[in-house]
């Protein structure tokens, strides 16, 4: 109880602002574990960081700016993914999921409301729409160009922590924040049409035709890298590299993860690292695609999370000092 922002005493009760979502909690636990009634996250007297001004540049990882400068250089790559979200159409995106999956508000899970809202008031972006769809492979995505939608496989919620649902929507928010949304969406299109039945159908055919062999394999490259800046945003909003860590070791693990030791997943990730091989990725990149892995290499994205608050960057971003603020 250290001041009189966090907390405020009253005769019978004490309160405790939340950190994240800013709602007035009654509580007496001195357990440390009480959670917020409004966002479920974990009540503390800690700070919770928000960004006035955030700019994608001072988090976007290099590989992902250098994919995408490429992706960019391809002529009319821009146009031909324009008219290939034209033809299957963003407002089918909507009217899909307005029809199949939970529409999130204020009143409708409104736990998973308020951690939007979390992720979107930390990183400074505008509040996009949120479903949950019932899905048994743990996954998330966001699409859209004009309006993005975030969209939640229910298995994600069922198996992680508030804080790590908080992970999961603030690296969504991530894509719109870091301007991916035209990309993604494409990329997300190809990756779906590869995996699907509908190899066979017209649609198949109409993507072949505006998109060239070299667009796809650069955008499904850039993809891949852009997941790293969007695992950045992710620890911008959590505040803590565990819960990304943890995250990525239940994408990895699925179920079976409760049986896997955190320490010896992160002791993993560093040593990827050492082995890392950009080009021979790139390469085994067409074949996991094909192969349906829906969360390419999350040994890997941690390996690159630590290294990321490992150089300090993390660290100045949090003190909003933009040079030699790392102590
Ligand atoms: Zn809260
Ligand atoms: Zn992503």
């Amino acid at each position: 109880m250290s001041s009189d922002e966090s907390s405020l005493t009253s005769d019978d009760s004490e309160f405790i602002r939340c950190r994240y979502c800013g709602q007035r909690n009654s509580t007496r636990d001195e357990s440390g574990t009480a959670r917020c009634g409004r966002c479920r996250l974990t009540l503390s007297s800690e700070p919770h960081k928000k960004f006035s001004t955030l700019d994608k540049d001072e988090y976007i990882h290099p590989a992902d700016s250098r994919a995408l400068a490429a992706l960019r250089m391809i002529p009319g790559i821009d146009s031909a993914l324009k008219k290939l979200l034209a033809v299957t159409g963003e407002s089918a995106i909507r009217v899909i999921f307005t029809a199949s999956a939970v529409k999130v508000t204020a009143d409708q899970c409104p736990d998973l409301h308020a951690k939007l809202q979390v992720a979107c008031t930390t990183l400074g972006v505008e509040m996009p729409e949120l479903f949950v769809q019932q899905n048994p492979i743990v996954n998330a995505f966001t699409g859209g160009v004009e309006r993005p939608v975030i969209v939640l496989h229910s298995a994600l919620l069922e198996r992680l922590t508030d804080e790590e649902v908080l992970a999961v929507v603030a690296h969504e928010v991530g894509h719109i924040h870091a301007e991916h949304v035209l990309y993604i969406t494409a990329a997300r299109l190809l990756e779906f049409l590869a995996n699907s039945a509908l190899l066979a159908t017209p649609l198949v055919s109409i993507v072949k035709t505006l998109i060239s062999g070299t667009m796809r394999a650069a955008l499904l490259a850039w993809a891949r890298r852009a997941e790293l800046s969007c695992d950045r945003a992710a620890l911008l909003v959590t505040q803590d590299a565990d819960v990304i860590g943890r995250t990525m070791m239940k994408l990895c693990g699925g179920t079976f993860a409760s049986k896997v030791d955190y320490p010896q997943f992160l002791a993993q990730a560093r040593d990827f690292q050492k082995n890392y091989d950009a080009k021979a990725l790139d390469r085994f990149w067409a074949d996991v695609i094909s192969s349906g892995m829906t969360h390419p290499f999350p040994v890997w994205r941690v390996s690159e999370i630590l290294q990321w608050v490992d150089s300090g960057e993390y660290k100045q971003l949090m003190s909003n000092q933009p040079h030699s603020a790392a102590a």
